[in-house]
């Protein structure tokens, strides 16, 4: 199912307002230099990434991006961002459309880990939705990784992650301690890439054989 302009489910937390970046900082915790105009993030090259003030577990996330259109650049420098699930675990934006066998670097990778099952890439200047599934690392009681954390995406309505085994923090996050809770960072690329509709529903962290009503 395509979600690209959903509206949020009553439960979810809305990580972007349309209007400001109130719910948003730079990773040193100032106040975030992108811009905002019409329910649209847009990244300013050089200002360095924007985190979420709210930190997830395990959650639910909708997040739609729209890449520049860069018909004279090719590879990581065509209309290229990313989402980083728990500031730690990048969701490769990048302009992979028309590609025919994406790998580890394109749209809907997780960036140097694993290419997306399909491409399911629309145009540059094309909104396109991620729907996020993401199940946090697990520790044991001496604080070590038991479990990485999983993740699987819907990109516009096709499966191109199913629930793959994360094999740590991606690329230039590797080195970054891995953590049960932490917030959602968008990428300064360098390019002119946009955001909006941004959402997040926590999750349970475990289930239950009864239904309990919460
Ligand atoms: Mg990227």
């Amino acid at each position: 199912m395509d979600t690209t302009g959903a509206a949020p489910p009553a439960n979810a937390i809305q990580l972007f307002n349309g209007k400001d970046l109130a719910n948003w900082t730079t990773r040193e915790g100032g106040a975030p230099e992108w811009t905002v105009e019409e329910d649209v993030i847009h990244v300013v090259p050089r200002a360095g990434d924007i985190v979420t003030k709210d930190s997830f577990t395990d959650c639910y996330l909708h997040i739609e991006f729209r890449c520049p259109n860069m018909p004279d650049a090719s590879g990581q420098q065509k209309g290229n961002s990313g989402i980083f699930l728990q500031g730690l675990y990048e969701i490769q934006v990048l302009d992979s459309y028309g590609i025919n066998i994406p790998g580890t670097g394109d749209c809907g990778a997780f960036y140097e880990q694993f290419a997306p099952l399909v491409n399911a890439c629309r145009p540059p200047m094309t909104w396109q939705a991620y729907d996020i599934t993401f199940r946090s690392p697990r520790f044991d009681d001496s604080g070590a990784v038991s479990e990485h954390a999983r993740a699987t995406i819907v990109q516009n309505g096709l499966i191109v992650q199913n629930n793959v085994q994360l094999l740590g923090p991606t690329g230039s996050a590797s080195k970054m301690e891995v953590v049960n809770s932490g917030p959602l960072r968008l990428q300064d690329h360098k390019d002119l890439v946009c955001f909006r509709n941004i959402w997040a529903i926590p999750l349970p962290l475990e289930g239950s054989h009864t239904y309990e009503p919460g």
